[in-house]
C-alpha cells in the first residue's frame, strides 16, 4: 500500500503542524475547514477505510475517540459540543483512504445528510 497523504505528513514528507500526538494517533488542522474548529484525528497505522476495522484493530477506534475528546477539551469546545465523523468510501464522501475522524466544532452544526 502506498503511503497516504496523512502518513506522509506524519513522516514529515509533507509540511503540516501536528497539533496532538500520542502513541497511537496524531491530529492536524484540516486544510479546508468547514467549521471554526476542524481537526483530523488520524491513527498512525494506515487503515484504508472503516470497512477494514476488525477484531484485530478495533481498539484504534477507542484511541481515536479518546484523543478527540481530549483535543475538544484543549480547544475549549467540549462543553458547547462538537461532532465526530468518519466518512467511508464514495457515498460517505471519503477522499483520503487512511481512516480519520473529523472533529467539528465552534458553531452550531446543522445536520444535513
Ligand atoms: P475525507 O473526505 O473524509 O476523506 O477527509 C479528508 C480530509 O482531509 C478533507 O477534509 C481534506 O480537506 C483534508 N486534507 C487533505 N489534504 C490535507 C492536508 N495536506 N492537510 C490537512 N488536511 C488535508
Amino acid at each position: 500500500m502506498a503511503d497516504s497523504i496523512f502518513k506522509k505528513i506524519y513522516n514529515k514528507e509533507i509540511p503540516s503542524e501536528i497539533i496532538y500526538e500520542d502513541n497511537f494517533v496524531f491530529a492536524i488542522n484540516d486544510i479546508n475547514p468547514i467549521a471554526p474548529v476542524h481537526i483530523l484525528v488520524i491513527p498512525k497505522e494506515q487503515i484504508p477505510t472503516i470497512n477494514d476495522i476488525n477484531a484485530d484493530n478495533e481498539a484504534i477506534i477507542g484511541k481515536i475517540v479518546l484523543a478527540a475528546k481530549h483535543i475538544a477539551k484543549q480547544q475549549g469546545v467540549a462543553e458547547n459540543g462538537y461532532r465526530l465523523v468518519f466518512n467511508c468510501n464514495a457515498d460517505g464522501g471519503q477522499t483520503v483512504f487512511h481512516i480519520h475522524c473529523h472533529l467539528l466544532a465552534g458553531k452550531k452544526l446543522i445536520w444535513n445528510a
